[in-house]
């Protein structure tokens, strides 16, 4: 092959690559997914939580695109038998506009090539006010309260992709503002957002800095707020305990359930019920519903919505905070039913908060099924 030619093609990829990138990033897409597959690369992208069509790419072509992919996120070319990580800044695409953005990518060896996802980082748009969340103003006012007490424990739990950190990120500004003085610090695994005022540490799940060890040290140096990314075991649920009743705040999310179940789930992890009882102070369950597009009201007719007729998320969850009740029923050992009969109690569950949402013309009933399941 000669240089001359070599070049054009290599020219070509670097286009097509760039122009996929950008009409993702216009189009508010989270992530974009490279798949390659028998005759086709197919380029799908994330919007609102749900995948869509992007383009093609002819076969002989999907090799050069992931290339040029870890080109830019600094990666190695020549090994594709392994997965890899990256990252890089929309500065170096050609013709993006608007507010640079970081983007992450991983790439990983399959049977048909190697595959990449490439996560934008979007700074506009991201909430940054619990108001701003779509949660009942009611929710809103427990986390605040939580959030004004010197010690315990704020979860919120939910699938992935329900925007948990969004919450927790919204909470550690809630935080901050209110007094400044309190040292916040922030375990992350990645961090997803920068927030000023907040020291933020990015965890290597695999490596020497874990959750659990990270979290020792960091209590060892006065740090009074403390965001844990996620309760993945049981050694950081024990840190963690431990940590809020010792005095210090510390907010974490779970991959759970309702709160009933959060609450067995951390009893299973060996953590005792007078610990338990004692340390946690509120517990959210959250979801995020598209919301209807404003611009053809739902109809998909139109290109901000990319013929969806959704633009935009907007949460739903439930709180349970602890009282009196729910103390008892812990200590108890009541089954995870009875728990949610008192959660339920005190507040709307997840499916009636949502019909909020629905009522209020913000999404539809088929987008709640599509999120809760069974809705009636
Ligand atoms: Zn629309």
């Amino acid at each position: 092959m000669g240089t001359k030619n070599s070049n054009s093609s290599e020219n070509g990829v670097v286009h097509l690559v760039d122009d996929l990138l950008n009409r993702a990033i216009r189009g508010r897409g989270s992530d974009v997914h490279f798949e390659p597959g028998e005759r086709e690369m197919r380029v799908r992208y994330r919007i609102d939580g749900l995948l869509h069509d992007l383009d093609r790419i002819p076969g002989q072509l999907a090799e050069n695109v992931i290339a040029r992919l870890k080109v830019l996120a600094g990666l190695l070319t020549y090994r594709i038998d392994i997965p890899q990580e990256g990252a890089f800044n929309s500065r170096q695409i050609e013709g993006a506009n608007g507010e640079p953005l970081d983007l992450r990518v991983a790439t990983f060896p399959t049977v048909r090539g190697e595959r990449a996802v490439v996560r934008l980082l979007h700074t506009v748009g991201q909430i940054s006010g619990l108001e701003e969340l779509g949660l009942d103003q009611s929710l809103v006012t427990e986390f605040e309260r939580a959030a004004r007490q010197p010690q315990g424990l704020i979860l919120v739990t939910g699938p992935a992709g329900s925007g948990k950190s969004t919450t927790l990120y919204a909470i550690a500004r809630y935080i901050l503002s209110e007094d400044p003085g309190r040292s916040v610090v922030s375990l992350e695994d990645p961090v997803e957002q920068r927030i000023a005022g907040m020291t933020q540490i990015q965890i290597a799940p695999h490596g020497e800095l874990n959750y659990p060890r990270a979290m020792r040290s960091l209590l060892r140096q006065d740090v009074q707020v403390l965001l844990v990314g996620e309760i993945r075991d049981a050694e950081t649920a024990h840190v963690v305990v431990e940590a809020s009743l010792t005095g210090h705040l510390i907010m974490s999310t779970m991959h759970s359930g309702d709160p009933a179940e959060t609450i067995v789930r951390l009893l299973e992890m060996g953590i005792a019920p007078y610990q338990l009882v004692s340390a946690l102070n509120v517990v959210c369950a959250q979801r995020l519903v598209r919301t209807v597009c404003p611009a053809c009201k739902g109809r998909g007719e139109c290109e901000p919505c990319a013929g969806t007729g959704y633009a935009g998320r907007t949460a739903c969850g439930q709180l349970a905070a602890m009282d009196e009740t729910l103390r008892q029923a812990i200590l108890d050992h009541r089954p995870v039913g009875e728990l949610r009969k008192i959660v339920n109690r005190q507040r709307p569950d997840l499916t009636t908060d949502g019909k909020r949402l629905v009522d209020a013309g913000r999404t539809t009933l088929d987008e709640l099924r599509r999120v809760l399941g069974d809705v009636e």
